[in-house]
């Protein structure tokens, strides 16, 4: 039996209609106060990038009042450099993922550049299709000031420290040139071991200065023909003083010549060399390998080492990313070496890629056109 034409089934029907509306709006104003109250600003537009809604802080960070912006289009303010990237936003937004923590640069009414962190989701229908995006936009000017700040320390202090230590180590290595030639065994041992740190600061020092350029967008490759045999000389016998207990073994292919950037990859040898070291122990062996294959050189540096668990995997390459647990306590890092030999290779248009099991130990590996 149907009870819906029943009087009272009408009044029932209404008073829980209303109620729902109430919720509704209690709601919409909670979410008006915070969004009102946000320190960020919000804004929404549609598919065309017409503004449909502007909140206060959105006002405060650029200057518009909302009756300036609603109706209007989102260019207003992209600087004019910048209005492609408003085009890829929409595709990756299209394809129903939403853009987090994009850093650009956006143009207040008084025309000054600021440094802005966007994130933006699309808005869907209750059917599930996008009819708008929701952009919340976080000044991040004061944050980027510090941030050169600290990366001009750097790139100065690193500058100024590089020459006395090339200094020293030339020192080092002329005293352990007379040691050997005294046959004096005690001293040749220390002097060893003090051109193996030095070393060892020196490769931190061109990571701290590469770092900076990275970060100032001025890392440039200079390309050049240079041998691999060559280049693979000087990293085994960089691997001899670094790790004179390691057992490190290379197994290459015809000699050839590389186009690429020599001290960069240098670099990245030297780094995946230092770590392949740095996370194993003294006594295990340590394989440096050559494959050539069609138009394409891997190499690829294997340990025995304590091994990467897959979810550290995934961030390995990302700027200050250090594992933590119980084995990484007592080795000291940066956490920057990774990120620069991702970011180096990405420059030549290759890639770094791992294969690591905890325990067992990893094998770093990246291909280079030949
Ligand atoms: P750092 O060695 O200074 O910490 P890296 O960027 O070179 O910085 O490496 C990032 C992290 O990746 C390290 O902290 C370490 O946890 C892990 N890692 C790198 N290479 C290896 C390796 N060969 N074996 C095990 N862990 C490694």
């Amino acid at each position: 039996m149907d009870f819906t034409n029943e009087p009272g089934a009408n009044i029932q029907q209404q008073s829980s209609l209303q109620a729902a509306l109430q919720i509704a709006e209690e709601r919409s104003a909670m979410l008006a106060a915070i969004v009102d109250s946000s320190d960020d600003a919000i804004i929404s537009k549609n598919l065309d990038g017409i503004i449909t809604s502007w909140n206060l802080s959105a006002q405060r960070i650029f200057g518009y009042r909302s009756e300036e912006m609603i109706g209007e289009s989102i260019t207003k303010i992209i600087p004019e450099d910048r209005l492609q990237e408003e085009l890829k936003i929409l595709s990756i937004l299209r394809s129903g993922q939403r853009v987090d923590h994009f850093e650009t640069k956006r143009i207040t009414k008084l025309g000054k550049l600021i440094d802005v962190s966007l994130t933006i989701s699309p808005v869907k229908n209750t059917a599930g299709n996008i009819i708008g995006l929701s952009k919340i936009a976080r000044d991040i000017t004061d944050k980027k000031l510090e941030e050169q700040r600290k990366n001009d320390f750097i790139a100065i202090a690193s500058h100024e420290l590089k020459t006395p230590l090339t200094s020293v180590r030339s020192y080092v290595q002329l005293a352990l040139i007379r040691a050997k030639n005294h046959s004096d065994a005690f001293t040749e041992d220390l002097l060893c071991r003090a051109e193996s740190q030095t070393m060892r600061m020196i490769t931190m020092i061109h990571d701290f200065l590469d770092l900076s350029r990275l970060e100032d967008g001025k890392m440039s490759l200079n390309f050049s023909r240079f041998s691999l045999r060559g280049i693979m000389g000087d990293i085994l016998a960089e691997g001899k003083i670094l790790a004179p207990a390691h057992v490190i073994t290379y197994s290459g292919c015809a000699d050839l010549e590389l186009y690429a950037d020599r001290e960069k990859i240098s670099q990245v040898l030297s780094n995946l060399l230092s770590n392949a070291i740095k996370y194993s122990l003294e006594g295990t062996l340590i394989s440096i390998e050559c494959i050539l294959g069609q138009g394409e050189l891997k190499i690829s540096f294997t340990d025995q080492g304590i091994g990467i668990d897959p979810i550290d995997q995934q961030h390995l390459f990302e700027r200050f990313y250090r594992v933590r647990n119980e084995q990484m306590k007592n080795i000291s890092g940066f956490g920057i070496g990774l990120h620069l030999v991702s970011e180096i290779l990405k420059l030549h248009g290759s890639e770094i890629s791992v294969m690591s099991e905890p325990g067992k130990g990893s094998t770093f590996s990246f291909i280079l056109q030949v």
